[in-house]
């Protein structure tokens, strides 16, 4: 005996709305766990580093740029290689995300050269104890100048960090803030280390500029960075013990 019509059709609908459904429920979980969670637990995690300095942009990114075509990724670079040398020759297991004028996107596989650039670093950064990424800032208004020592909002142990570095930075370059300023939408300060983030100052005022481009003032700056973190990486078991 046939079913009466309305019975057929609500039972269609019925199995429409439950694929329907799990479609959606797909989605939310999906979308709740961007790409970058599955990318980076396949990525591996041991800590090999001390510390990882990571200078920022590189290759095709030149990062922010000055007038005559200066590039934020030589500064970087500079600093972050004088560092290197300085952290080594006081005993520490050093890495750096680059040591030449390279990207590091060939880390990642998924998203845009951007995106996968960020993924190899934080991946990187996962390596060791503790990190630092070093860039300079830009800007359209020539006035601003100083240094800005950025750090993830709500983390304690971030937050010692990030006063050290300010501390010891203070001590060769004027400051753009009076304090380290949280964030908490900078991808590589969530890196399971604590990490911060180092403005050195505004490629786009002159007066940063002319520092920069001065051997002595990006050796001085080099030397500032890496007694904060000598100082950090002393203190920390101290600090993990009162959590
Ligand atoms: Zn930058």
């Amino acid at each position: 005996m046939p079913r009466p019509f309305f019975l057929v059709i609500t039972r269609r609908y019925l199995w429409a709305a439950l694929v329907l459904l799990g479609c959606l429920i797909v989605l939310a979980i999906y979308s709740s766990f961007p790409l970058a969670v599955y990318t980076l637990n396949a990525l591996p995690t041991k800590i090999i580093y001390d510390v990882m300095l990571d200078p920022g942009h590189g290759g095709i990114d030149p990062g922010g740029i000055g007038r005559d075509d200066i590039y934020e990724k030589e500064f970087t670079l500079d600093i972050a290689l004088r560092m290197r040398d300085i952290l080594e020759q006081a005993g520490l297991r050093v890495g750096t995300t680059r040591d030449t004028d390279r990207d590091v996107s060939h880390l990642a596989k998924e998203g845009t050269r951007h995106r996968r650039d960020l993924l190899g670093r934080f991946s990187l950064m996962n390596q060791a104890q503790v990190g630092m990424s070093i860039h300079t800032n830009a800007t359209r208004s020539k006035d601003e100048r100083g240094a800005i020592v950025f750090y993830m909002q709500n983390s304690y142990i971030d937050k010692i960090y990030a006063q050290i570095a300010f501390d010891e930075l203070e001590r060769v370059q004027e400051m753009n803030h009076s304090a380290p300023v949280p964030r908490n939408n900078l991808f590589l300060l969530k890196a399971k280390p604590p990490v911060i983030l180092v403005e050195i100052g505004f490629i786009t005022n002159e007066e940063d500029l002319q520092k920069l481009l001065d051997e002595g003032f990006r050796q001085n700056v080099a030397e500032a960075l890496s007694t904060a973190i000598l100082k950090f990486v002393m203190q920390q078991p101290i600090e993990q013990s009162e959590i």
